[in-house]
């Protein structure tokens, strides 16, 4: 558990020597305790403070990269049960198992469909972060070409080495050990030799046992032997199991302080259904699995998937927002037409969309809702026809159109009487009520 600052300060020298940039021993330990000071700044802390207070200051949950470069996934770091309590940080990993006893062709598929799974939703790029290789053939020689072949046609993925032959295991890592792939996994039987292998090269290590007692054991053994980058698999395979394993593992992380199960979590929701298997995955991915390995991906999967993790690890007391600006769409000129709307993410993605969808060149001005919709915006006053009137004034689109006419979306159709007088000149028309209207709206005035 975190210590408090007064927990701190009596394990500081207390001389009051100012040497920390500080005034004081007890305004250092205030710093320390809200993460604002560094205790490498105070040269006289003895070394036994040091330790001690280094442990308290460990995150609960540990924090570390799986793969490398800027697709990276960080693992760990969450702070808090409940993403309402404040906001959960790092996004869960999606990977897809591959059996290395396929054919070339297929490994090759597979992995290439891991390489084009990114889409783009509400100006995020999202994609399947990682590919499990599963030592499925019996043969160290066919595992290491399956995993060299799929780490280079899936050149971003971060690989996960699903084998617990340690002889065929190490023999992968060295061919990928640039990749920094994660070693899955050390259980009680071959701890040692997956311990020696994760030390030697620089990767994480699953640690996998029944039950969270074996568990912990086990991550202990694993930290004694010099692993600390740990992911764990607590076994569980139901939903039930996921839910329970996955619940204990963060309360005991966060709410008890409990060092050994203080890792990432990764659960395998291998599903013959698929339906079934994206119901387990998005079970996990709201119930704090850092990872989630799947048995294939579909791209109705990858969209479901990649929208509960999205809106689970926004922070739920900042709505997403774009910036207030005119946009332009489709190369638009000065006989384009002008719509508006607010700056909600989701609101400008969909009618941005629509609008380039309709083929019709055009303008979108948005406007600063700070990110609500448009009818929460209009009924929290911050979407009114005053407000919209000094936008389009302040905007400068007057000098960059030649005609002086605005549409607003339909849902707040009540503004145009009042907006046609604050906007002297103008002539406001009363758009579609839904973004998917859009098109036909658009090019009904094009024709
Ligand atoms: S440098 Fe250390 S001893 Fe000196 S004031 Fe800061 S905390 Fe206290």
């Amino acid at each position: 558990m975190a210590l408090t600052g007064v927990q701190i300060f009596k394990l500081l020298p207390k001389t009051n020597c100012k040497k920390c940039g500080f005034p004081t021993c007890l305004a250092f330990a205030m710093a320390l305790a809200q993460g604002k000071a560094d205790l490498s700044k105070c040269p006289d802390v003895s070394e036994e403070s040091k330790k001690m207070l280094g442990e308290a200051s460990a995150p609960p949950i540990r924090t570390f990269d799986l793969g490398t470069g800027d697709k990276a996934v960080k693992l760990g770091g969450e702070t808090v049960l409940f993403r309402h309590d404040k906001k959960f940080f790092n996004p869960c990993a999606l990977a897809v198992n591959i059996k290395d006893n396929l054919s070339d062709d297929e490994l090759v598929k597979k992995a290439t469909e891991v390489s084009q799974s990114e889409m783009e939703r509400v100006g995020q790029k999202l994609r399947i972060d990682a590919i499990s290789v599963e030592y499925a053939s019996g043969s160290s020689a066919q595992y290491e070409k399956a995993v060299r072949l799929v780490a280079e046609k899936a050149p971003a993925a971060a690989i996960i080495l699903n084998c617990k032959d340690a002889a065929a295991a190490e023999a992968a890592v060295k061919a990928v050990a640039v990749r920094k792939p994660l070693l899955y996994c050390a259980t009680n039987e071959n701890a040692e030799a997956m311990a020696g292998i994760a030390k030697t090269h620089g990767v994480p290590l699953c640690a996998s046992a029944q039950g969270l007692e074996a568990l912990s054991s086990l991550t202990e053994k694993l930290q004694a032997l010099g692993v600390n980058d740990i992911v764990l698999d607590s076994g569980a395979k139901s939903v039930k199991e996921i839910v329970e394993n996955n619940t204990q593992i963060r309360r005991a992380a966060l709410k008890k302080g409990f060092k050994p199960l203080g890792f990432p979590i990764i659960n395998f929701v291998f599903r013959d259904d698929s339906i079934q298997e994206a119901s387990a995955a998005s079970v996990a991915i709201a119930k704090y699995a850092s990872i989630v390995v799947l048995s294939g991906i579909e791209k109705w999967k990858n969209l479901a998937l990649f929208t509960v993790r999205q809106n689970l690890y926004t922070d739920p007391q900042v709505p997403m927002q774009v910036e207030q600006k005119i946009y332009g769409i489709s190369e638009p000129d000065a006989n384009s037409p002008l719509m508006i709307t607010t700056n909600f993410s989701l609101t400008y993605f969909i009618v941005s969309g629509e609008i380039e969808n309709s083929k019709v060149p055009s303008l979108l001005a948005v406007m600063d809702s700070e990110g609500l919709s448009v009818l929460t915006a209009w009924a929290a006053g911050k979407f009114t026809a005053a407000k919209i009137a000094q936008f389009i004034k302040d905007s400068g689109i007057e000098g960059r159109i030649s005609h002086r006419e605005l549409i607003i979306p339909g849902q707040v159709a009540i503004l145009s009487g009042a907006l046609e007088d604050k906007l002297e000149g103008w002539k406001i028309t009363v758009g579609p009520r839904e973004a998917n209207a859009i098109p036909t709206f658009l090019r009904g005035r094009a024709s």
